[in-house]
């Protein structure tokens, strides 16, 4: 899978608490911060800096997006979405069955964390 993983503010503050650093240092280090979004910096031939070992090293303070995977406003809001994203995600349609309240309530985080990516969502529609 590709793509970019995006933090909200809240996000960095407890990743960058997690590996020992000071939020600036950590942005410096690991983001980019444009205009409107803070993303993870991307290492060279990688996704992701911290996917080491098949695992996620950051698990406990990983981004919004990351942890709210796959209940994302626009995979359950689309069928179709939903399955492209559990063609390259092995472990989506398995285990056990999650209520649909606790999905939303999860999607409804990634709107909080990253308002003016939905925003901008909501507009083109
Ligand atoms: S879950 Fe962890 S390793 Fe995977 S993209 Fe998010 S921060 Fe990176």
């Amino acid at each position: 899978m590709e793509g970019e993983v995006y933090l909200s503010e809240n996000d960095l503050v407890k990743a960058a608490a997690y590996v020992g650093l000071e939020p600036a240092a950590f942005e410096r280090k690991h983001c980019i911060r444009t205009a409107s979004q803070l993303r993870l910096r991307k290492p060279p031939g990688r996704q992701c800096y911290f996917h080491k070992d098949n695992c996620c090293s950051i698990h406990p303070a990983k981004p919004t997006q990351c942890r709210a995977f796959p209940y994302w406003p626009e995979l359950l809001e689309s069928e179709t979405a939903w399955a492209e994203a559990a063609a390259y995600c092995p472990g989506m349609n398995q285990g056990e069955l999650v209520n649909i309240q606790e999905a939303q309530a999860i999607s409804a985080e990634m709107k909080v964390a990253y308002p003016e990516m939905y925003e901008k969502v909501s507009e083109s529609l």
